[in-house]
């Protein structure tokens, strides 16, 4: 370890009064934090410390001009008590890709990597090692720098927080097919992971919600005649044996599981096209049986089924396969990501 990282341990560990065994997603969090402030023009040594509030004046910029990005991403935990994770410069990289389009400053590698590593070995008894559990970690950056003139902050906070979280039952999960609102624009932040994309999501989703769907599939904001994104994961569709996803661009979140994903499908032979999908060929796959499966690939599910869709006044069922593409792709990136099998793409980071 090259950076130096001052350590103030909680003292008393709070894991005691945490049920391991009915873990909700993101809600419960382990002792320690790491911080590392921005000022006088730059990122300062970086810290751990108890997780507890941050305190801001209420002229920070983060409450008026929502310069706030994060990540997500996991650690696990083997079988012989190895800490793991998954492509994590991945989210270095994104994370500073969403730093520039927000004007917040770029945090080294090191103090990224270093930071992390050292948070996950002191707080290793919180990532657990029940079959589909795993320590969900959420770095974050945001302005805390002053003022209501409206321009970027001078000073900003980096943030590791991280959760214990357990498998993800998505259940049967029903989308409708936006027509009217989108989550991004070009020459927008869509592919930035920006809080505000997030907030902006919310009441399409509510209003689908209400309509009686649990998600919204995002199409483009120009015409609403492609699918972009499942919610906040990106989207695959199966029309007979082949796998397309959607293409990358200024509104789609260049996500780590959908490119393992496809790396993975192709070297297992299943025919993949990174093409754009248009909602006309999905209704119409839909209805002369062709399509055969969709589902979301994120970080926090890994993949999680879609059983049906909403369009406009119509409604599709998808069909029940024996042995899906979802749950053969989840299978073999889950074992890479867990220790269980070999990693030929030297995704998995040990710690
Ligand atoms: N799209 C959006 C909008 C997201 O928020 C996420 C979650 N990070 C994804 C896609 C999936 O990305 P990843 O596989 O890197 O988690």
């Amino acid at each position: 370890m090259t950076t130096s990282i001052e350590i103030k341990r909680v003292e008393k560990s709070n894991i005691s009064s945490v049920d391991f065994d009915n873990l909700p997603f993101g809600s419960v969090y382990s002792d320690h934090m790491l911080t590392c402030d921005f000022v006088n023009g730059k990122w300062q040594s970086p810290k751990i410390e108890p997780f507890a509030p941050i305190s801001l004046m209420p002229s920070a910029k983060i409450f008026h001009y929502g310069q706030s990005i994060f990540e997500g991403m996991k650690a696990y935990k083997d079988k012989d008590e190895n800490i793991m994770l998954f492509r994590p410069e991945e989210n270095w990289k994104r994370l500073n890709k969403s730093a520039k389009r927000l004007v917040i400053p770029e945090i080294p590698e090191d103090i990224f990597m270093d930071g992390l590593k050292a948070l996950l070995e002191l707080d290793s008894d919180w990532i657990p090692t029940n079959e589909g559990s795993s320590l969900y970690i959420r770095p974050f950056m945001f302005a805390t720098g002053n003022g209501f003139h409206a321009s970027p902050a001078d000073a900003y906070k980096f943030v590791v927080c991280t959760a214990p979280s357990g498998a993800y039952f998505g259940g049967k999960v029903k989308v409708l097919i936006e027509e009217n609102y989108a989550r991004a624009a070009n020459g927008g932040v869509g592919f930035a992971k920006a809080g505000g994309n997030y907030a902006a999501q919310f009441y399409p989703t509510q209003l689908a919600i209400e309509k009686g769907y649990n998600q919204v599939i995002w199409t483009d904001d120009n015409t609403h005649e492609y699918i972009e994104e499942a919610g906040a994961m990106n989207i695959f569709v199966r029309i007979n044996d082949t796998l397309l996803t959607s293409p990358t661009s200024d509104r789609i979140l260049d996500g780590v599981t959908r490119k393992s994903i496809l790396q993975i499908a192709e070297d297992n032979g299943i025919k993949t096209e990174v093409r754009k999908i248009s909602v006309t060929e999905v209704v119409e796959a839909a209805k002369n049986g062709n399509l055969k499966e969709m589902f979301g690939a994120g970080t926090a599910a890994v993949i999680s089924p879609i059983a049906g869709f909403g369009y406009k006044e119509d409604d599709f069922d998808l069909p029940v396969l024996e042995n899906p593409y979802a749950s053969q792709l989840k299978k073999l990136i889950t074992d890479i990501q867990t220790n269980k099998t070999e990693d030929p793409y030297g995704w998995r980071v040990m710690i």
